[in-house]
């Protein structure tokens, strides 16, 4: 498989898979900033960005089109916006001396440029694949039935499942950031184990891989 700098070569140890938004990068907090500077709020109703953005002068609701204008706008300014969630750079880079690190974000391919080179920013030089398929497939692909452990961490309940059920043998963390529209996510199955930091992912990460 490749990603935006050529084929992504695994070495023979363990694959930790990672999602970005909200694990790596902060997402609803800066979109929520980024929101506010276009005249907009996100209101925390239920589990979606559509249907929940209004226009604050006019009090009304912002048509889905709009709103998905408004990501892909975020998206593409994401480097003046995004910024790594405290302490996960050296969480990784720790994870990286056991295990070969990826990054796999749902995106359009083409805004993975700029992530590519917010991550940089900040050291994270893992290899990339942004994609609005299913995660499960790609992790398969990539992994390929090696005898070796895998690991996944994403906040999003739907990625962690295709991921179990394309390699069932992974690790599933699910690690939802602390804003409010998270509460109403819906809840992943007994065989993911949620945890509340990178503290508790890390553990649980170490203890699987070197098993
Ligand atoms: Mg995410």
């Amino acid at each position: 498989m490749t990603d935006g700098r050529g084929t992504i070569r695994l070495g023979e140890r363990p694959l930790v898979m990672c999602d970005v938004d909200d694990v790596v990068l902060e997402f609803v907090t800066p979109f929520q900033a980024f929101l506010e500077s276009r005249g907009h709020r996100l209101l925390s109703r239920s589990f979606r960005l559509h249907g929940n953005i209004i226009d604050k002068k006019a009090e009304t609701m912002v048509d889905d089109r709009s709103v998905s204008g408004l990501i892909d706008s975020f998206f593409a300014a994401q480097e003046a916006w995004q910024k790594p969630f405290v302490g996960v750079p050296e969480t990784l880079q720790r994870l990286a001396k056991e295990a070969d690190l990826v990054f796999l974000t749902a995106m359009p391919p083409r805004h993975a440029k700029a992530r590519r080179q917010l991550l940089e920013r900040f050291g994270l030089n893992y290899p990339l694949i942004a994609l609005e398929e299913p995660k499960g497939p790609v992790v398969q692909r990539l992994h390929n039935d090696r005898p070796l452990p895998v690991a996944f961490v994403d906040d999003m309940v739907h990625n962690l499942h295709s991921v179990g059920e394309h390699v069932p043998d992974s690790l599933l963390i699910h690690l939802p950031p602390s804003v409010a529209i998270h509460k109403f996510a819906p809840v992943a199955a007994g065989h993911v184990h949620r945890v509340q930091n990178w503290t508790e992912a890390e553990t649980l990460i170490i203890a699987h891989i070197l098993s």
